[in-house]
């Protein structure tokens, strides 16, 4: 099955939205293959999003990402990756489809509640920036 890496962001933490995002993913048809939470310090946050370096949204988006914890998970699926990005929305929820992640629960363009690899080498990339094998169940 193909796998994927989402993360729960700290606006949905902050707002206690873990239970109810999970819930979607699970309802979605995912499995819950590893997960963790964890605050993201200022290093770890610029590692994850190096391809933004040097964007105009970078610096706020590292300050965004270690502003409060987040939660980290591999889900599991056929067409993982594809699905999971059709589950959350478009990156602005102003963008994003009805009766997706973001629609319902996302602030701005940044503070958009969810992240979600977005294609199968990122998503190998992306977990194994946050988890070692034996973790992965
Ligand atoms: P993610 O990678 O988090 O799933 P994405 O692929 O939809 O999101 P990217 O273009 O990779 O979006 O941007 C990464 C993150 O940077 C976005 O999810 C959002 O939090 C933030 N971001 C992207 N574009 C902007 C912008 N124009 N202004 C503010 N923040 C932005």
């Amino acid at each position: 099955l193909e796998r994927t890496l989402s993360i729960i962001k700290p606006d949905a933490v902050e707002r206690h939205l873990i239970g109810q995002i999970l819930a979607r993913f699970e309802q979605s048809g995912f499995r819950i293959a590893a997960i963790k939470m964890l605050h993201l310090t200022k290093p770890q946050a610029e590692g994850f999003y190096a391809e933004h370096q040097g964007k105009p949204f970078f610096d706020g988006l590292v300050e965004y990402m270690t502003s409060a914890p987040v939660v980290v998970s591999v889900l599991a699926k056929e067409n993982a990756v594809k699905d999971y990005r059709t589950l959350i929305g478009a990156t602005d929820p102003a963008q994003a489809a009805e009766g997706t992640i973001r629609k319902d629960f996302a602030e701005s363009r940044q503070r958009n509640s969810v992240h979600g690899s977005d294609s199968v080498e990122s998503a190998v990339r992306e977990i194994a920036y946050f988890f070692v094998d034996t973790e992965i169940c």
